[in-house]
């Protein structure tokens, strides 16, 4: 490939919403061009990275047993009904109507068609098990599309869906999965790991996120450095062991306080350390749609100082506060928790709490709150009101760094992740709502165990750049590079023995299967190389008429400062 024919587009400066380098970076490399909220071109450089992150999947898809098909991205809105999805899911389904007026949807993923198809071919017990991957265009309509392709609504996602006799069959498909994926992430050659995840409503313990380290990641991961415990923290949350609760509308304790009645005597009484820093608690409830996605959030916000008077309590606004929350009046705060005017603070947590801008927390019962009235400290009150089951899903947490592992291996450690792969054990929920039978060796009709396994491979790019970059631009992992190497002649256009050195080398190359570019743009050196170090190429060979008299090029890896002198003749070997 020459970069004449090709097509490089390159940014000095990121558009101003891209907040994370991965984003800023793949716009300034041209990789990405936003067409609409969450809705990007792919453009040539991108999409070569695309391919070969397809095309790794596709190898140990294909390795692990899976068969390759490929289901519409317009699906009737019937076999959506018949699972009840058409209704449930909330406004991430993207409905679509014809022009007879009939109902479609844009797939967010594809357990209804896979578990159609399954019902009609899959008939036998001798069929099973079967396991259906296809790599495809999905459409989320995600409420904050945000990252660039990281959380895009439309975006590319593999997922595969396996068919079993029983629940065993199906354990022993969920970790043929799993082997791979492993296979896969390794191969991608990114640092991540395999967290168990919530089941939902599912129940069981088989299923798993992937998740690639990344400091920016929208998860939080625990996991214990000295075992192998890992765990998403929500579902870390859901085991937490819940705290002791009084009846709604009652404390655990209150005890007398006369005359005084500020934060530092509640923190004293508790023996807790006061942060001073504290000047906020944020509280907030949120709607969640089938998914489990927030869709709605109304933030209560309460303003505190460090060490006031109980009457001292403002309500008040957080700045960058995200469009469509609003703040609670005292009152309403008031009468949706059913507390007293009083002191609404973080007493009982074990950390200082922060200001959470983005998401709180849900089902405040199980907080153990304190509150004051005139001469009295109230701990553990209950709000009474019995809020849904709490779904916790930030900076508020009952698992912090430092407590014990749950498997007493050691003690946990939180860091951020990026959900980039997800296996799921789903049972017979879609094959007992849709009526997938197959005859077992008695001619009985009995439901199909399922498990579905998904990877977002566009997601992949942002998270690959978010772990591997530097300030000059993007180091791909060689495994998923646009380009293996990229050959920068200096004076290609005025140079015949550059050009034909160049030439003969590109051809080289190119016959003994090196994925290779040659920039005959003619750039000069300095903005040709700036190029390449923002695009990322893993390796680049420089040639110039000085070298070129000694035999030799300059070869230099992008993770590398400087470059090395080598004969012409080495290069292909050492670039492959
Ligand atoms: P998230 O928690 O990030 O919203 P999810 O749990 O909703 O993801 P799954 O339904 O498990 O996603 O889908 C499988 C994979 O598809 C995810 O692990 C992720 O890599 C990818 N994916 C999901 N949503 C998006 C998106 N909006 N943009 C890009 N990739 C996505
Ligand atoms: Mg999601
Ligand atoms: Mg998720
Ligand atoms: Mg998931």
């Amino acid at each position: 490939m020459k970069a004449s024919q090709f097509f490089i587009s390159t940014l000095k400066e990121a558009p101003a919403d891209a907040e994370v380098v991965s984003h800023q970076l793949m716009m300034r490399a041209g990789m990405i061009k936003r067409l609409g909220a969450g809705i990007y071109n792919y453009m040539p450089m991108g999409l070569r990275v695309i391919r070969k992150v397809e095309a790794i999947i596709r190898e140990e898809m294909n390795r692990a047993g899976a068969v390759e098909l490929l289901m519409p991205v317009v699906q009737p809105a019937e076999l959506w009904q018949e699972t009840g999805r058409f209704d449930k899911m909330g406004p991430e389904l993207l409905r679509v109507k014809d022009r007879h007026e009939r109902d479609f949807i844009i797939q967010p993923t594809s357990e209804e068609v896979v578990t159609d198809i399954a019902r009609q071919e899959l008939r036998s017990y001798r069929q099973l098990p079967k396991n259906f991957y296809h790599i495809q265009t999905k459409f989320r309509d995600e409420r904050r599309p945000r990252f660039g392709i990281m959380r895009g609504r439309e975006f590319t996602m593999k997922d595969a869906y396996s068919f079993d006799r029983d629940a065993a069959g199906a354990a022993v498909s969920y970790q043929g999965m799993f082997d791979a994926y492993k296979r896969i992430f390794d191969r991608f050659g990114l640092q991540y790991r395999a967290v168990a995840a919530d089941t939902g409503a599912i129940g069981g313990d088989l299923s798993h996120e992937f998740q690639v380290i990344a400091d920016t990641g929208e998860d939080a991961i625990v996991y214990c450095p000295t075992s192998d415990y890992a765990a998403n923290i929500e579902l870390a949350e859901a085991v937490a062991p819940a705290a002791p609760r009084a009846a709604p509308g009652q404390a655990l304790a209150k005890t007398p306080t006369p005359g005084k009645s500020t934060c530092a005597d509640v923190a004293t009484l508790l023996g807790l350390p006061l942060q001073q820093t504290v000047k906020s608690l944020v509280l907030a409830t949120d709607e969640l749609d089938e998914r489990g996605d927030i869709v709605k959030s109304t933030v209560w916000l309460l303003l505190v100082r460090g060490d006031h008077d109980m009457n001292e309590i403002k309500v008040g606004k957080l700045p960058g506060l995200k469009a469509g929350w609003r703040f609670a009046t005292v009152a309403e705060i008031e009468d949706h928790f059913g507390c007293k005017p009083g002191y609404l603070g973080p007493i009982g947590l074990k950390k200082p709490l922060q200001v959470i801008a983005d998401r709180t927390v849900a089902g405040m019962h199980d907080f153990v709150c304190g509150a004051n009235e005139a001469d009295f400290h109230f701990t553990g009150v209950n709000w009474g009101r019995d809020l849904p089951e709490p779904t916790l899903v930030a900076d508020i947490r009952n698992v912090l760094a430092g407590d014990p592992s749950p498997d007493g291996q050691g003690v946990l450690a939180i860091q951020r992740g990026i959900e980039v792969g997800h296996v799921f054990y789903l049972g017979t929920k879609y094959s007992q709502a849709m009526n997938a039978t197959y005859l077992d060796a008695n001619g009985k009709p009995q439901l199909m165990e399922m498990g579905c396994y998904g990877i977002g491979v566009t997601r992949i790019l942002g998270a690959a750049i978010e772990q591997s970059h530097d300030a000059r631009g993007i180091i791909w992992p060689a495994s998923i590079a646009p380009f293996a190497a990229v050959l920068c002649p200096i004076g290609y256009d005025r140079s015949p023995e550059v050009k034909a050195a160049a030439d003969a080398l590109h051809a080289e190359l190119l016959a003994a299967g090196v994925d290779v570019l040659l920039d005959d743009r003619g750039e000069r050196p300095g903005a040709m190389f700036a190029d390449w170090e923002l695009i990322g190429v893993p390796q680049r060979v420089v040639l110039s008429d000085r070298g070129l008299k000694a035999g030799t090029v300059e070869l230099q890896g992008r993770r590398e400062d400087a470059a090395s002198m080598v004969p012409l003749a080495e290069v292909a070997a050492l670039v492959k």
